[in-house]
């Protein structure tokens, strides 16, 4: 063992560094004059700073396990770990006791040491990693490829929420689905800011029988309001429930409820789904396959049943060559294609390599889905997806325009086509 001269000696050599570099960052923040900036160079600087947050939470992750396993808090007066990480990070001791429990959980994945040591790591993202290695080992290697591939938190909650699925036997599943159908409720409390809050939580199946019709109603809402009205989706959302909930009957009419869910017909066959298989409720996500059993029962479903890479059976007829491709668009792109963006609700068909305009044929290898603001970017801001399927690439124009350039063109757009089918009328 180092004696203890020594030890301290490292240990001042390695505070030192630390103070340097804090004081380094201090300066910039104090001196920096976000005014005098261009949007490229804030963005910059907020990049690297982003950074530094995810090597420092990576650090902190590291010396946390110690710091409790020695109870050296006590010594700085905290009463406990929590109290103590909330006290120096600025959070509340829940948010604090996660984080700890956490990193006390990384500590034993020499996988997840390692990405810790390179500073890889946020916060939430390692709370994400630590959760799901608990119910599949196997998780950590594709979720840290994941962060390394810089995909966006919601591509790596889904990522983990299918791994997850996958680890569950039945019977764990079924377990699962009753806890979580115990605990359903739905709360709301009035806002000491004003207005009322509310919170929900059921189970996937559940929220099937009511989402479909909620999000046709929503898109419609939204469609008809058109963007100069201001208003975000998801005001829209409230807006279709309130009517669905409380509107006269003609308000549901106009609804065309279309669940959908996509299965690999291997996974139907053995009842559960393994790496790489997919069992999900469309704009929801991945499901057991019990639970997806669970859902044929029910009318307003259309399920879409994979065989390798074909679409082989859809519950009801489509002999439709259009919808045939929507449907095998659905299951090939299943959250927006843009590499790092993940989302998964609201996306739209899009013509990638011709464009429609320019007689852009409507088969699949020249379609691709994409939420709303890359749909918008690609319209309106010259953005170019090239590369085709497990390949795609986003092309960013020599000169990019700002989100409020796109924001207005789209505008101009949308204008002109109103004002072209009020001619036409
Ligand atoms: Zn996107």
């Amino acid at each position: 063992m180092a004696p203890t001269s020594l030890r301290s000696t490292a240990f001042d050599l390695e505070l030192a560094d630390v103070e340097l570099a804090l004081d380094a960052v201090r300066r910039v923040v104090g001196r920096v004059d976000p005014g005098r900036l261009s949007g490229e160079e804030s963005l910059a600087l907020a990049d690297r700073l982003a950074e530094m947050e995810r090597v420092v939470a990576s650090g902190i992750a590291r010396l946390t396990p110690r710091v409790l396993q020695t109870g050296s808090y006590a010594k700085a007066g905290h009463a406990s770990g929590p109290d103590w990480l909330a006290a120096v990070a600025g959070s509340s001791a829940t948010v604090a006791k996660g984080r700890l429990a956490a990193a006390e959980r990384a500590a034993g994945l020499p996988e997840l040491c390692g990405a810790l040591q390179e500073g890889k790591l946020s916060a939430p993202q390692l709370d994400l990693v630590v959760r799901t290695a608990g119910v599949a080992p196997g998780a950590v290697e594709t979720l840290l490829e994941l962060v390394a591939e810089r995909a966006s938190h919601q591509e790596l909650c889904a990522e983990a929420t299918r791994l997850r699925t996958c680890a569950r036997s039945q019977e764990t599943e079924r377990a699962r689905r009753a806890r979580i159908h115990a605990g359903r409720h739905f709360r709301w409390h009035q806002d000491p800011d004003g207005g009322v809050r509310g919170e929900f939580s059921c189970d996937e199946v559940q929220w099937a029988r009511i989402s479909p019709t909620l999000e046709a109603q929503t898109k419609a809402r939204w469609k008809a309001a058109g963007s100069a009205s201001g208003d975000t989706y998801e005001a829209h959302r409230l807006d279709a429930l309130i009517d669905l909930l409380c509107g006269p009957p003609d308000a549901r009419k106009d609804a065309r409820p279309q669940v959908l869910v996509l299965i690999d017909a291997e996974a139907l066959r053995r009842g559960t789904t393994t790496t790489g298989e997919v069992c999900e409720i469309e704009g929801i996500g991945p499901i057991p396959v019990e639970a997806a059993v669970d859902l044929l029962g029910a009318g307003s479903l259309k399920f879409l049943v994979k065989e390798g890479k074909d679409i082989r059976t859809v519950t009801r007829s489509t002999r439709d060559l259009a919808q045939k491709t929507a449907a095998a668009l659905l299951a090939r792109d299943r959250v927006c294609v843009v590499p790092g963006c993940g989302k998964r609700l609201g996306l739209e068909g899009d013509h990638c390599e011709v464009d429609y305009s320019d007689d852009g044929p409507t088969t699949l290898s020249n379609l691709a889905r994409l939420c709303g603001p890359h749909h918008a970017m690609k319209t309106y801001g010259k953005w170019k997806l090239t590369g085709g399927p497990g390949n795609w690439k986003w092309i960013t124009p020599p000169k990019p325009p700002s989100a409020g350039a796109i924001a207005r063109a789209r505008r101009v757009a949308t204008a002109k086509a109103d004002r072209n089918r009020l001619r036409r009328t």
